[in-house]
């Protein structure tokens, strides 16, 4: 039911923190992986873990700020694999201040890296899976999907879009047999949250007394959930969104 063996799946910002995780769950399950990242180091390092347990990997320099980006990156894993099962769009960045502080540069480079990327790439890599007869798609959101903060207003909006997003497209290609899921993280210790503890006063204190499991994600708590929507054990699940957060969304 989990396994993926002969899939082919793209992990967008798949060379660090969470997606790299998914990555591991993903080939665990069988899959070939293509990451997808700006850092060339970043990538090779990922890669050479990933082929050092035996899975069949490559890495596509890229940024997803770019529609031609976005839009190669599904031709060069075709390319290279010749097919594309499995989509997870998870690249993400976060800029934390006020909202009357953000220029309208950073705020687009937020919604171009959180939103606007997942849309194209998930429009180049729907004629690839129609054409093999159906695929899996993860969208990122987060627990800002949901809920506000004072300090991330365009992470927020991009969050909320993402999760809309993804109820679109799974009403409009389920009869092209590709389900489209988004994952919703608590609180996940990455290097993007490690610059969050570090600005926001209390914010570690705050989360481990919000979350019921009483302590802070590890990216390796996001392989399962990746696996499940990748494989068909998943099959009748669509446009949903998952929380994986030691229950902070259920505290009241
Ligand atoms: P990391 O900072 O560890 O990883 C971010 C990844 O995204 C890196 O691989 C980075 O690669 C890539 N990336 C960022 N910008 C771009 C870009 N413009 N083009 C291509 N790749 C890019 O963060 P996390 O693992 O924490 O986050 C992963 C996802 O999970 C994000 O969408 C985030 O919003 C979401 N999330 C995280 C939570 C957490 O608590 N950690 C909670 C909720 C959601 P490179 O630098 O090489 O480009």
């Amino acid at each position: 039911m989990f396994d993926l063996t002969g899939k082919v799946a793209l992990v967008t910002g798949g060379n660090s923190g969470i997606g790299l995780a998914m990555a591991h769950g993903l080939a665990a399950a069988g899959a070939s992986i293509a990451i997808a990242g700006r850092s060339a180091d970043k990538n090779a390092a990922a890669v050479r873990e990933l082929r050092a347990r035996g899975c069949d990997a490559a890495a596509i320099e890229a940024d997803v700020r770019n529609e031609s980006s976005c839009r190669g990156l599904i031709a060069v894993t075709g390319a290279r694999f010749g097919r594309i099962d499995v989509l997870v769009n998870n690249a993400g960045t976060n800029i934390r201040k006020g909202p009357d502080e953000y220029t309208l540069d950073e705020w687009r480079e937020i919604l171009d890296t959180n939103l606007t990327s997942v849309f194209v790439t998930s429009q180049a890599a729907h004629p690839m899976m129609k054409r093999t007869g159906g695929g899996k798609i993860v969208n990122l959101g987060s627990m800002l999907s949901i809920f506000g903060v004072p300090f991330a207003a365009p992470y927020g909006a991009s969050k909320g879009g993402v999760v809309q997003l993804t109820k679109a497209l799974a009403t409009a290609w389920a009869k092209d047999n590709i389900q489209v899921n988004a994952v919703l993280p608590g609180w996940i210790d990455t290097p993007l949250t490690r610059g969050a503890r570090a600005d926001v006063p209390g914010l570690n204190e705050r989360v481990l007394a919000r979350t019921p499991a009483g302590r802070w994600g590890n990216p390796q708590d996001l392989a399962g959930i990746a696996v499940f929507l990748a494989s068909p054990a998943s099959d009748f699940i669509t446009g949903a969104a998952i929380p994986v957060d030691g229950g902070y969304s259920a505290q009241g």
